[in-house]
């Protein structure tokens, strides 16, 4: 064909740019650009800087109040010097030509893959090539639910850590959302949600859930503190293995798990690497909250229905949308592991925290109420009205005692009535928020 005549023809291909249909523009908007319904879509605004909002308006309310944010899950009590050293020490060395590094592997530095494998999955077939390091566990989240695309149907624990469905909602997986009745809460069309309460020992009746090509599944559980017994984990397995599904296992409160008898990685169940990937972080291992740092663990054996290794994929997805983590926090994540010393000194602040959540379950037990959670985890999720809904009660309990809760519902309907108590503070923070909320609900 003649070039002339190419043209001709790619000419009348191209859409004309009026195509779209016109756009009304706000009152201040310069722009034509359609907003992505699918943010349209998310409901209010992500939970926790909501209770941001709400705690600032409180402090304006009561400029002299001392406010206890046993609220958002953000660590407290400062690293150990052994693993700022060793991010000072890298820091430093970057100041030097020998020991300048620029880019490292996408996938994070071969030591630190090493270690997690060796230290975190002893006698669990994880090798290193399988463990992605990467910005946090969050990261991974929207990560992996860009991988698996628009067309999958998803799962979740209901109450569940929001990022699972917020990420759902935003690749369009999801239909609208709609108040469910029963709880005043609200449910994405699409998504299937599985109870985990009191009543199930909060775990989901597996025999009524409706198959989905992905299973979240967050042990222990935030906000439940619940974390899976080993059965329990082994009927997950045994389900997603007959229906074909991939169970994304969220593992960032592992540390907390105390004796042996509740897995702290779903590779401790037999069969898992086909059907499982673990995502963790070392935010409340070893409060890098903010420095940043998680990994994923996507096993060889894990295959798509064509035969394609899932890990093939999530390789490509983080070497196109992620450089690698910071190489300063894994020299900080490498000194929590590699050594017995820098262990221990991790360990020490996780005992800490769980001592707090101790405290609270002790105080809510002494005062009758409904109170679960707070031995494996550090969250502990209490019923301190019954019959009220999560909102009211947060509003209540920061009016009377300036004490930051998390409303239940904020983490789905099934967590209606509840709200979840952090143990991330200082134990004379948590002692005093404890002396407040006993003077006002004894
Ligand atoms: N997964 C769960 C269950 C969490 O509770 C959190 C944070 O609170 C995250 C993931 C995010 O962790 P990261 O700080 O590693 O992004």
């Amino acid at each position: 064909m003649p070039t002339n005549m190419i043209s001709k023809v790619l000419e009348k291909a191209v859409l004309p740019l009026d195509v779209a249909p016109p756009v009304k523009k706000g009152p201040a908007s310069r722009t034509s650009v359609r907003r992505n319904p699918n943010m349209e879509r998310l409901q209010n605004g992500y939970l926790f800087p909501e209770i941001s909002m709400r705690r600032e308006a409180h402090e304006k309310k009561y400029p002299d109040a001392k406010v206890i944010s046993l609220g958002i899950g953000d660590t407290t009590q400062p690293i150990p010097s052994i693993v700022t050293s060793a991010m000072a020490e890298y820091s430093l060395a970057l100041s030097t030509p020998e020991g300048y590094q620029g880019y490292g592997p996408e996938q994070g530095q071969k030591s630190l893959r090493k270690a997690i494998a060796d230290v975190v999955y002893p006698n669990m077939g994880i090798r290193d090539t399988e463990v992605f390091i990467s910005d946090g566990a969050q990261c991974d989240i929207a990560r992996l639910q860009m991988m698996f695309g628009r067309d999958v149907t998803i799962a979740v624990q209901d109450p569940t850590f929001p990022g699972y469905v917020d990420n759902g909602v935003i690749m369009g997986q999801t239909g609208p959302a709609a108040v469910d009745e029963e709880s005043g809460g609200s449910r994405y069309a699409g998504i299937e949600y599985m109870r985990c309460a009191p009543e199930n020992a909060f775990f989901p009746d597996l025999s009524r859930v409706r198959r989905t090509d992905v299973i979240f599944f967050c042990s222990p559980n935030n906000p439940t503190g619940h974390a899976a017994s080993r059965d329990q984990l082994r009927q997950l397995v045994d389900f997603a293995r007959r229906n074909g599904s991939i169970v994304v296992f969220d593992s960032a409160y592992a540390s907390y798990v105390s004796g042996d008898d509740k897995p702290r990685s779903i590779y401790e169940v037999p069969g898992a690497r086909e059907v499982a990937i673990e995502i963790s972080s070392f935010s409340k291992f070893a409060g890098f909250t903010g420095v940043r740092l998680g990994w994923a663990v996507v096993p060889d054996e894990l295959l798509y229905a064509d035969g394609t290794r899932v890990a093939r994929d999530f390789d490509r997805v983080v070497t196109t949308c992620f450089n690698g983590a910071s190489s300063v926090a894994q020299a900080g994540g490498l000194a929590c592991l590699a050594t017995e010393e820098g262990r221990a000194a991790v360990a020490r602040v996780v005992a800490g925290y769980k001592e707090n959540a101790r405290v609270l379950v002790d105080t809510f037990q002494a005062l009758g109420k409904e109170v679960y959670g707070g031995d494996d985890s550090p969250y502990v999720w209490v019923r301190l009205f019954p019959g009220r809904r999560s909102w009211d009660v947060f509003a209540e309990i920061l009016e009377k005692t300036h004490v930051i809760t998390v409303p239940g519902s904020g983490f789905g309907p099934g967590g209606e009535g509840f709200v979840r108590v952090s143990a991330f503070n200082s134990r004379d923070r948590v002692v005093e928020a404890c002396a407040r909320l006993t003077s006002f609900l004894a």
